[in-house]
């Protein structure tokens, strides 16, 4: 009988414009295309331009790199950050257009990304919680002149970091102080501002810093952050630049600040209560306001050096052997070089997958981000409408939606019922409510963005140089791999390093309300899993289901000393849990762009022909990394839950390995309930989680055997893995690629 051949669908080219469109969700806002394609101009010739030109090999601020700032006011960059009152040209939410310039600045250069982006870290302290005059003063003040304005442009460096021994990932030890220098009465105080800073960028030609002080006067209540300009009388030392091996283009140094400033310089102004001076605002509720933001953009940076390094890798490899008598032309060493070694090309899977999870991950933050400003504004409105404005009035208000959001969460299986529908309508309007489900999730993917982006992303920026050989290490490199190899621990560092996101994770990953939308989560992936199981969907499922139960056991149990295990102090418990968590955010983010892409696809006529190849790409790339994910969460929380108890000495008798031999025995029978999935759900789990402890030397499973059955129905779960990721690297043999890069090396 003849046999029917089918061809399976391949990656015809690497994905362009309209797949990342399709993918980040920005394919109808074309005003945010415009800006995004002006970065790529800017970022694939002045600043690739100097890059190649060796203009990072100085730290000191030069005119090469001077003029990238014009480029990017040219450009339209600048002022993309100012609202249209401020001389902006664009409305609303910028979070996902930033992080967009950010994407295209560091696909060529994260440096110039920062130094783009800096100014936009030294306005934030004034665009979140400035007064209304300090915004429409340093904003307006911050867009380029038009062309023949007498007017020059305000350039802003953001002070927190202090020298040793002050601030640094300890936001709270300033050493910067501010005093009253003297107080006429019924005029303004002026104030002395004392800063120094440590590492602090666009300081080579800021000409205002937003920097953040501490009282050391009686008259002045706590901390703040303040701002101080060039011309203000005193000290303004810009200090020697910072001998930084990474982030050449943009400028780094230490100042040192002594200057005498009104008090309208406090951001978000102050208040005179009994003769004291009291901010609005604390530096750390500034910073806070601020970071929440800009980590996110800081991921992305990560996340555009991973994928821009899949195409020079693909070249180098496959013209590896040519030129020379050893490789005839169709021969498959000419034809194929390097790419005839399936390592080479299963390495470059991951680093593929990782970048395309790390930037679905960031830029869905990034969305979120966007989502959430108007309604933080909405809760705003409404909380005063309701008269609600001192500080514990605020929180009841919000201590009660959380309690509906929670309501909400529940509802969600039986709205068919029409007095549930009717409650579920009412609770789903109340913007009280809306903002405390999208705050829930925000406090956790900005951490997580830029801790896995970053963290993750910079080992996986290694294997990318890696696979360049000796090249790799060089400054002549295609794509300058080595330089983002460097580059991306300043990423993970800066803005706090991972110790900073971990921590917050630690606190924000326990809320009840984020935590019932986690379980939501898992139940969208097992229905993703039902029609497209090739994603992993069903892995990262049952991943999460696995932490979901790590956390609770943890959080009820104690180590063998009889110390509590989830508890701020210990950091081995926490922040490896939170560790776990970014690898089941970045792989879902990334298995919901990859159904939207199949599902929106179909609309855009350009991709009429590839998506079918597309599609069963991303696929397999989402499959590889949900067994990446499901992996690194199996390990971190099988170390979590047994690493706690006294290991026993080897009994032949009674154990096998560190199991009782009866309870070995027992878990066979399990097998057949881990296909069925509802019996390993982590709720009817922990209901039936009562086994009688039995006297032995072994390690008794006890209450854990529920974490052994989910670690096995984990490994089932794996099935296919690697069949998707001998189809992915099959499929980097055959894409096409361009010529040459499209920007100098
Ligand atoms: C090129 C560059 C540009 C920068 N730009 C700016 C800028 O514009 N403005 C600005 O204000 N700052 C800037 N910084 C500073 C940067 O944000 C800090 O370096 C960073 O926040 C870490 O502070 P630190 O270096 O003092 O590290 P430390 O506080 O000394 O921490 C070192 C390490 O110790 C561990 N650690 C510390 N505390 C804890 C803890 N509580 N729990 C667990 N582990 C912990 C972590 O592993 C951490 O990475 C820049 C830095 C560089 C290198």
């Amino acid at each position: 009988m003849e046999r029917l051949l089918t061809i399976a669908p391949s990656l015809s080219t690497l994905p362009g414009d309209d797949v990342r469109q399709i993918l980040w969700r920005f394919t109808d806002r074309y005003d945010i295309q415009m800006v995004a394609q002006s970065a790529r101009t800017v970022a694939r010739t002045s600043v690739a331009k100097l890059v190649a030109e060796g203009g990072r090999n100085t730290h000191e601020w030069t005119q090469g790199k001077a003029n990238l700032l014009r480029a990017y006011d040219e450009a339209g960059i600048t002022a993309a950050f100012m609202e249209p009152g401020e001389g902006g040209y664009l409305e609303g939410p910028k979070n996902l257009l930033l992080a967009l310039v950010a994407f295209e600045l560091a696909w060529v250069d994260a440096g110039a990304a920062t130094g783009c982006l800096a100014g936009n870290l030294a306005l934030a302290p004034i665009r979140e919680r400035g007064t209304d005059e300090q915004r429409m003063r340093y904003l307006a003040l911050a867009v380029p002149p038009a062309p023949g304005e007498p007017r020059t442009v305000y350039r802003g460096a953001f002070a927190l970091t202090e020298p040793i021994p002050f601030v640094g990932v300890d936001t709270g030890v300033l050493g910067g102080s501010v005093k009253v220098a003297s107080w006429e009465p019924g005029e303004e105080p002026m104030l002395q501002v004392s800063k120094r800073g440590r590492f602090i960028t666009n300081m080579g030609f800021a000409n205002f810093v937003t920097a953040a002080v501490d009282s050391a006067d009686p008259r002045f209540k706590g901390s703040c952050m303040i701002i101080l300009e060039k011309g203000d009388p005193g000290i303004w030392d810009r200090g020697t630049p910072t001998r930084k091996m990474v982030h050449q283009l943009s400028s780094t140094s230490d100042p040192v600040l002594d200057l005498r400033v009104p008090a309208s310089r406090i951001v978000g102004g102050y208040s005179v209560v009994d003769g004291v001076i009291v901010p609005t605002f604390s530096h750390g509720e500034v910073i806070e306001a601020v970071f929440r933001r800009t980590r996110v953009t800081v991921g992305v940076m990560t996340a555009a050096k991973l994928l821009s390094a899949v195409e020079p890798v693909i070249r180098y490899q496959r013209g590896r052997f040519r030129g020379g008598d050893a490789a005839k032309p169709n021969s498959p060493r000419f034809e194929q070089g390097l790419q005839q070694k399936e390592d080479t090309l299963q390495r470059l899977i991951d680093v593929w997958a990782g970048g395309e999870a790390a930037a679905s991950m960031g830029f869905s933050a990034a969305r979120l981000f966007d989502t959430l400003e108007p309604l933080e504004k909405e809760k705003d409105a409404f909380l005063k409408e309701q008269g609600k404005t001192q500080g514990r009035e605020k929180m009841k208000a919000l201590d009660g939606a959380r309690a509906r959001a929670l309501e909400l969460l529940a509802l969600g299986a039986h709205a068919e019922d029409t007095a549930l529908g009717e409650r579920r309508g009412t609770l789903e309007k109340d913007p009280l409510v809306r903002f405390v489900l999208l705050d829930s999730l925000a406090n956790v993917v900005c951490p997580a963005v830029k801790l896995w982006n970053t963290g993750f992303g910079a080992n996986l920026m290694r294997e990318a140089v890696s696979l360049m050989g000796g090249y790799g290490i060089t400054e002549d490199c295609p794509g300058f791999l080595g330089h983002k190899w460097m580059d991306a621990q300043l990423e993970a560092t800066y803005e706090g390093p991972e110790a900073v996101q971990r921590r917050q994770l630690s606190v924000t990953m326990t809320n009840e309300v984020f935590l019932a939308q986690l379980r939501g989560f898992g139940r969208d992936l097992r229905q993703i899993a039902s029609t497209r199981p090739g994603t992993g969907a069903c892995t990262v499922a049952t991943a999460l289901e696995m932490w979901r139960w790590t956390l609770s056991y943890l959080q009820r149990s104690k180590d063998a000393s009889g110390r509590k295990l989830y508890q701020g102090a210990r950091q081995g418990v926490t922040f490896a849990l939170a560790d776990a968590l970014c690898w089941l955010l970045a792989a879902r983010a990334l298995v919901l762009d990859v159904v939207e892409l199949e599902e929106k696809g179909k609309d855009n006529a350009a991709l009429a022909e590839t998506l079918p190849g597309l599609a069963a790409f991303y696929t397999d790339l989402c499959h590889v990394l949900a067994a990446r994910a499901a992996g690194e969460v199996g390990r971190i929380c099988a170390e979590l839950v047994f690493g706690y108890s006294q290991h026993p000495a080897w009994d032949e008798e009674s154990c096998r390995g560190c199991f009782h031999s009866d309870e070995l025995d027992a878990l066979e029978s399990f097998i057949p309930g881990i296909a069925t999935g509802a019996r390993t759900s982590p709720d009817v789990i922990e209901e039936n989680a009562e086994h009688p402890a039995k006297a032995g030397p072994c390690v008794r499973l006890d209450d854990k055997m529920p974490f052994v059955r989910l670690r096995l129905k984990l490994d089932g779960c794996l099935t296919g893995a690697r069949l998707a990721k001998d189809r992915a690297a099959e499929a980097l043999t055959k894409v096409v690629i361009p010529e040459a890069l499209d920007y100098p090396r």
